[in-house]
């Protein structure tokens, strides 16, 4: 099978999933056209997976599909933004057609699920590698950023933390219990936190995604801000799943694995008591911005201690 007819056969149909106006011309030109509305921010970000790497070799085609545009959207939300169109390079080791049904399936459905309409791409023989790059759009000069945090400042998390890194444990899991299953989900079928990030945009005074653990995320918005925090490991949300299976090491997982795509935020205390009853359901406050510099965990288990730095390099994240 030759290029165009891979393109043509696999991929063109998710150019066709749905129309976005924004998108003024799509797959099979020398490029895309997107339009940016009047007073909006063009927001973007590429995000690149490597068998072996950042997913298992021999990952289930479906699930890949699925995550690799799940990994490269949250980003978007992390910004705030709301998505219009990605495009997508793929290397393939060979144009196996069942490998490229599951794949095609996966990202079908993730597209359609979080918006996001194919607007081009490339493919290549080579080792299997997905690079994903995704557009969206933010009122002008309003995109969330890592920046913005101040000392007063809470700190929150949204969903649950560490369910996802819990999973390494059983991809080979011939029968997983309902618990194994449902962090399974949580790592082969995340979902990123688009509309709340979008509806704290004017809100949060800065935000990022968590892909490489709450301990890594907090870290990079406190070194960008200028500031520190003090964590509360006791107030981290941990599922009812993750506890029962990980036990007294559940906080570890919650502070220090990634790949659940949850968004961390600050907000100053003000706001925060004014937002809406709905956002508030969906987030967590785990802690406080301070002036001085670093990032101090209290309250956890014994097994946890409190000395942030001591998880380096702990955790399954990519
Ligand atoms: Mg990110």
């Amino acid at each position: 099978m030759g290029e165009f007819e891979l393109i043509r056969r696999y991929f063109q149909p998710l150019a066709e999933n749905h129309g976005s106006e924004a998108v003024v011309l799509g797959v099979g030109d020398d490029c895309a056209v997107q339009r940016i509305p009047e007073g909006r921010d063009l927001v973007f970000s590429i995000d690149t997976m490597v068998e072996g790497i950042h997913f298992p070799q021999e990952y289930c085609p479906d699930y890949l599909g699925w995550r690799a545009l799940a990994a490269a959207t949250s980003d978007l939300a992390a910004m705030g933004a709301a998505p219009v169109c990605f495009t997508l390079a793929l290397t393939l080791p060979e144009a196996n057609e069942q490998w490229l049904t599951g794949f095609a399936r996966g990202l079908s459905s993730a597209s359609e699920s979080f918006g996001l309409v194919l607007a081009g791409g490339d493919t290549t023989r080579g080792p299997l590698v997905l690079s994903m790059q995704v557009h969206g759009t933010v009122r002008r000069g309003e995109a969330l950023r890592r920046s913005g945090a101040r000392a007063g400042d809470l700190v929150l998390v949204s969903g649950t933390l560490g369910d996802a890194g819990a999973a390494l444990d059983f991809l080979e899991e011939p029968r997983p219990s309902d618990d194994m299953a449902f962090v399974l989900g949580r790592y082969h079928q995340p979902r990123p936190r688009l509309d709340l990030g979008a509806s704290m945009v004017g809100l949060a005074s800065s935000c990022i995604d968590i892909s490489d653990g709450l301990i890594a995320d907090l870290g990079h918005v406190l070194k960008a801000s200028g500031v520190g925090a003090t964590v509360d490991v006791s107030k981290l949300p941990l599922s009812a799943a993750l506890c029962s299976i990980k036990g007294i090491e559940a906080a570890r997982y919650g502070l220090s694995s990634g790949d659940d795509y949850e968004l961390c935020l600050t907000i100053p205390p003000e706001r925060w008591k004014v937002a809406p009853e709905a956002l508030k359901q969906q987030l967590t406050i785990i802690g406080a911005v301070e002036q001085n510099p670093g990032l101090r965990l209290r309250g956890g288990p014994d097994a946890v201690g409190n000395n942030a730095a001591g998880f380096d390099h702990f955790g399954g994240g990519s």
